[in-house]
């Protein structure tokens, strides 16, 4: 990497935007274009990865969650890489069992997170894995559903971060230790 470059630019640029979706005014980063490219893919997992290392002083956690749909595609991989479990964080209605649920407020609209009641317990240590994080309302519910069961959530990892949306210092004066591989400023 060269002084002025910055972090993990390789995979930056492998990110496509998509002005105006879903709605005017947002500009959709979308890491498809990320998955595609194998390469890319495992050096993303092997960051995240080391990423996690030195925010944990190299003990592994017991879990880590994903938040649906492109947060299960980093968090399982994270998970295999690390042998950890995989706890899913899902969109409202999906879970067959009892569950608990949380309502937020998105970028655009609002949603609602639930996650089976048994999933973890009380005193386990998670790391929540999203692809992104804007304003951090889907970040926030999900450490809401983890640690109302008693988890401990370690650390929260993302491959995109938007920092004029605040939500990475939202989750970090929530007390969460926070990090995104990639910022795109000015969204
Ligand atoms: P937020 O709750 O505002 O932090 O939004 C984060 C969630 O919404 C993540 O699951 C993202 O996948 C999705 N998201 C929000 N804004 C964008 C964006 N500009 N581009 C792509 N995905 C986004």
């Amino acid at each position: 990497m060269s002084k002025h470059e910055a972090p993990n630019a390789d995979l930056a640029e492998l990110i496509r935007t998509i002005p105006d979706h879903p709605k005017p005014g947002i500009m959709f980063r979308d890491i498809s274009t990320l998955m595609l490219d194998g390469g890319a893919f495992a050096a993303t997992i092997d960051r995240l990865a080391d990423a996690l290392a030195n925010g944990n002083e190299g003990d592994p956690p017991e879990l880590i969650a994903g938040i649906e749909a492109r947060g299960f595609v980093f968090a399982s991989a994270l998970a295999y890489r690390l042998g950890c479990g995989v706890l899913m964080l899902r969109k409202r209605g999906k879970l067959p069992g009892p569950r608990v649920s949380v309502e937020y407020a998105l970028e655009y609209g609002t949603d609602m997170l639930e996650m089976h009641d048994d999933a973890c317990g009380p005193g386990a240590s998670i790391v929540l894995v999203d692809d992104l994080i804007a304003t951090g309302g889907t970040a926030l519910a999900a450490v809401e559903l983890l640690t109302s069961r008693g988890a401990h959530v370690e650390q929260a990892l993302f491959v995109i971060d938007l920092p004029d949306l605040g939500g990475a210092d939202r989750l970090r004066e929530a007390g969460v230790s926070t990090h995104a591989l990639i910022a795109f400023d000015g969204d």
